[in-house]
């Protein structure tokens, strides 16, 4: 069973000014070896106890593959046997894109279950927090607040009491964002 993933195209709008152009050069990585790099950073995070949400440690790090045949930036896959993958564009090395498909990653392994993790939205309320909350610490106050004030733009719904509970709220960041413009 699997549900209507209704902000899948509002996320895409949302996040395209930090993939495409100016506002993807504070994001680019230079190479597959720094992408590696970034995304064992990631890993590490969500496995220590400075991850918020104190996830169980027994998930297995996803197998990141880089492909120049793919139409999309980014894919992530849950594989039955645990060891999730997850597939970049050769051309698309950017941290914003890695947290998002991670952000899934770590999504389905808040349901231990894969048939619960199929009830919910890909990319819903609750994975849009994640990719919050990785994106606040895995690349700075700066990209958090951008990617707040494009979902507010966009429409993209966050669980705010799930980001309170990280310790992050969502009108402190539009506020560092009215500051910095
Ligand atoms: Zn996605």
């Amino acid at each position: 069973m699997s549900v209507r993933d209704s902000q899948r195209s509002r996320v895409y709008n949302a996040e395209s000014p930090l993939f495409y152009g100016e506002g993807a050069r504070p994001y680019l990585l230079g190479s597959t070896r720094d992408a590696l790099e970034f995304a064992r950073r990631i890993v590490d995070f969500c496995a220590g106890e400075q991850w918020p949400l104190r996830l169980q440690p027994h998930w297995a790090a996803p197998r990141l593959e880089f492909t120049e045949r793919m139409s999309a930036s980014g894919r992530y896959t849950a594989m039955k046997d645990g060891r999730d993958r997850i597939r970049i564009r050769a051309g698309m090395l950017n941290k914003v894109l890695l947290i998002h498909e991670y952000a899934h990653w770590a999504h389905r392994w808040l349901y231990p279950a894969i048939g619960l993790w199929r009830c919910v939205p890909s990319h819903g309320p609750q994975w849009a927090s994640l990719y919050l909350i990785l994106a606040y610490h895995l690349i700075g106050p700066g990209c958090y607040s951008s990617l707040v004030r494009r979902f507010d733009e966009c429409g993209v719904g966050v669980h705010a009491e799930f980001l309170w509970m990280c310790g992050l709220t969502v009108s402190s960041a539009l506020q560092e964002a009215e500051a910095a413009a």
